[in-house]
This record gives structure tokens, sequence and C-alpha cells, in this order.
């Protein structure tokens, strides 16, 4: 199979390019992972083998430094191949986005990081709990983090770890026992009480491993505490427009399966296909509209971070709120207004159209959830009118 590198191309427009050569390749792959509930291993594989993983890192640190708008478009194009593992591989790609955005790690832990990336190492954020539920919902963690001699014990369960077959490093959240504040602790895969348990039978996203991560009595040095997490003060991520991207993609590929359908079903009630019929064309004039204004608001937002001075970012928040909520909720819209396209057919389990209907739900309970949107909307409308 032909090498893919990113790193060895100079332009978006190239990277983009290969990109839509690993979506084809992910597309054909994607049903079996589906249907198996496998990991895409080989996908994620070939993405850091690429060089793909280095692509956010900034450019002192020997990184390529791309924009958050193209990382969001990489990430759309490779959920049109496949959803699970652009949410893997977006979980990834915006946590490292973000470390280097804001730097409030040590400089000694982010440079670390840099060299077990370029080595393929891949991390991701293991916040959520079954008794906090959505951390975007302020619940504190209940995993705990003890003081012992100079470093930590951790003892704790978190849930929907997403990537976790292929993780080498966690950050997790977890409040410290002897002040109650709460923090983040990076932890490798390989120290001892770490365990994955293998929960994951979701029917949407089945692609992304999101078991539980086990936490038994985990001893890590005092470096791993890596940061405070200070509630109600979490500046935005910019990086997590990664979400809405991987939902653009799958709604963008029902899209356009639906489309090509209507080119070609011709049923013998009528002559020619069915694309000519008024209510086809109504249903994919509305896929079209929705799908526009997803794109608009989607890259309008991206563009407007990266051109935001990074002290203006701060204040970005509710538009990338209102992206996530507002494009995520017109990707479940697409794909239903393009299985009505196609009909019963759109129901086979060899249609892809449904896995696209199930992928696309899952969105709704990626962050941030829609009722803490228009919470933080309403907010905002509310000190605006004063
Ligand atoms: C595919 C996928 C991948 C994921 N990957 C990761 C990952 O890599 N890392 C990670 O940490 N997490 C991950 N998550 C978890 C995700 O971020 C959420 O924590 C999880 O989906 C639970 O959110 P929830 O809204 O269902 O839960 P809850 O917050 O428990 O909400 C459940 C219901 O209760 C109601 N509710 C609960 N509390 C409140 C409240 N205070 N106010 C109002 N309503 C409330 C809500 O309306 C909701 O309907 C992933 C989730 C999915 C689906």
């Amino acid at each position: 199979m032909e090498e893919l590198n990113f790193l060895a191309v100079e332009t978006p427009g190239e990277r983009l390019k290969i990109m839509k050569e690993f979506s084809v390749r992910f597309h054909k792959r994607a049903s079996e992972i589906d249907e198996k509930g496998l990991f895409p291993f080989e996908n994620i594989r070939e993405l850091i083998d690429s060089g793909y993983t280095m692509l956010t890192i900034p450019r002192e640190y020997g990184g390529v430094e791309i924009s958050l708008y193209e990382l969001v478009r990489l990430q759309e194009e490779m959920a049109a191949g496949d959803g699970s593992t652009a949410l893997s591989m977006g979980w990834h790609m915006s946590v490292v986005y973000n470390l280097f955005e804001k730097k409030t790690w040590p400089e000694e832990t982010l440079s670390f990081l840099v060299k077990e990336i370029s080595t393929g190492a891949l991390i991701n954020s293991a916040a959520s709990e079954k008794e906090t539920g959505s951390p975007t919902r302020g619940g504190k963690p209940v995993t705990a983090a003890e003081k012992s001699g100079d470093g930590w014990i951790i003892n704790g369960r978190k849930v929907f770890t997403t990537l976790a077959p292929m993780l080498d490093y966690f950050i997790v959240s977890a409040t410290i026992a002897e002040t109650g504040e709460t923090g983040n602790f990076l932890i490798p895969r390989m120290t001892k009480g770490v365990h994955i348990e293998e929960t994951w039978d979701s029917l949407a996203m089945r692609g992304t491993a999101s078991h539980d991560l086990l936490l038994e009595n985990v001893r890590l040095e005092k470096e791993a505490f890596v940061e405070k997490i200070r509630p109600g003060q979490k500046a935005p991520n910019g990086g997590l427009l990664h979400v809405p991207a991987c939902y653009l993609g799958i709604a963008g590929a029902a899209k356009n399966y639906a489309v090509d359908f209507a080119k070609r079903y011709s049923p013998n009630s009528i002559t020619g296909p069915i694309i000519q019929l008024p209510e086809v064309k109504n249903r994919i004039g509305e896929m079209e509209i929705l799908h526009m204004q997803s794109k608009h608001f989607l890259y309008s937002v991206a563009g407007l971070w990266d051109s935001a001075h990074p002290e203006k970012r701060s204040g970005l928040g509710p538009e990338l709120a209102a992206v996530k909520y507002s494009v995520t909720n017109a990707a479940i819209k697409i794909v239903d207004l393009a299985m009505r396209v196609v009909g019963a057919g759109s129901l086979s389990m060899k249609c892809p159209l449904q896995r696209y209907y199930r992928d696309v739900r899952a969105g709704l309970h990626n962050p941030p959830m829609d009722d803490v949107t228009l919470k933080v909307l309403a907010d905002r409308a509310a000190e605006i009118n004063g």
C-alpha cells in the first residue's frame, strides 16, 4: 500500500489530499470495524506512521503547527471515511493542540511529551466518571489523589476512555484528599495499577473502544500532578471543534450517498431516476442547506479562533459551544433526510447510512452537552442585555 506522509509535504492543500486518500482507505474498513465492534488499530497506526500526530505541535518543538482551521478540515475529511477513527484520533489531536496553545503544564513535561509523541505515543483525557456524569456539568471527580511521601497514590474508575487500546498516557482528573481541590495527573499506561476494562458496548461509534480506566493504588512521582483545575475558570479549547467536524464529516458522507443513490435509482413506476422528483429534490435541498450552514459556521469560528490574539480566545467559549450544538444537531437531521431519500434500503446492515445514523447520535453525548450550551448562551445574552 502506498506510503502517505504528512511531513513530506508543505501546504494545507497537499495535506488535505493525503487525508482524502486515508479517508477512502478508512471507508473500506469502516463496516467491518462497526459490525464486529473492533478498534481501528490499522487506521490509527497508519496515521501515526504518516506523521499526522506531529501536525498540531508547535514549530519550536519540532512540529508543523497547523492552524485550527486546517486541523478541523482534516478531521472532517477523516470522519467522512470512518467516524470512529476520527473521533478517536480527534481526542488525541485536540488534547495536544490545547496543551501547546495554553502551555499551563511545566515546560519539562511538555518537552517530554513531544519526544513521546514523535515516537508514536497517544494521549487522551479521562475525565468522565459514573458518579459525575459529564464533567461539563461541574461534578467533582470521585477519583482520589492522596499524597504519599513526595508523590501521589491515585484510586478511581473513569468511564468513556476513547482510544483505550492504544493510549500511552491518560490525563486523569482527581480530587486531592488533603485539600479537596481538583487537579489533572499525567499517568503513563505502563504504571502498576493501571488497567483497562473492556466495557464499551455502544451502538454508536463502536470502533472508539471508549472503555473504563481502572486506577488501583497507582503510585506516581510528584511531577505527575500537572495542573490544578479551577472550577468555572476553564479556558475554552478550540481543539474541541474536532467534535462537530467529526459529525459534519459523517453527515457529508450520508448526503453524498443519498444524492448518488437518487441519481442512479430508477424504479419502473417512473421514467428515469428519482432525483427528478420534487419531494426528493426538497429533501436534497434541505440537506444542502443544513450542510452549508454547518460548514460555514464551523469554519468561520475556526478562522475566528486562528485570527484572534490568544488572550481574546478566552471569549470564544460560547461560539465554540454554539458550533458544536448547531452542527451536531444538523448532522443528525442530514442523516435522517438522507435515509428518507434512500428509503427502506437505508435500514439494511449493508448500507452505510445505518452506521451514520447510529454514529451521529453519539455527538449529543460529547462535550459540551446541549443543555450546558443553551445555558451558556442564555447567560451571555442576559449579560449583554444587562
Ligand atoms: C463516543 C463517546 C466518546 C467519549 N469519549 C470520552 C473521552 O475520551 N474522555 C472522557 O472523559 N469522556 C468521554 N466521553 C464521555 C462524555 O464526555 C460524557 O461524560 C458522557 O457522554 C456522559 O454524558 P451525559 O450527558 O450522558 O451524562 P450525565 O451528565 O450523567 O447526564 C445524563 C442525563 O442527566 C441529566 N443531568 C445530569 N446532571 C445534570 C445536571 N447537573 N444538570 C442538568 N442535567 C443533568 C442530563 O440532562 C442528561 O440527560 C465520551 C462519550 C461518548 C458518547
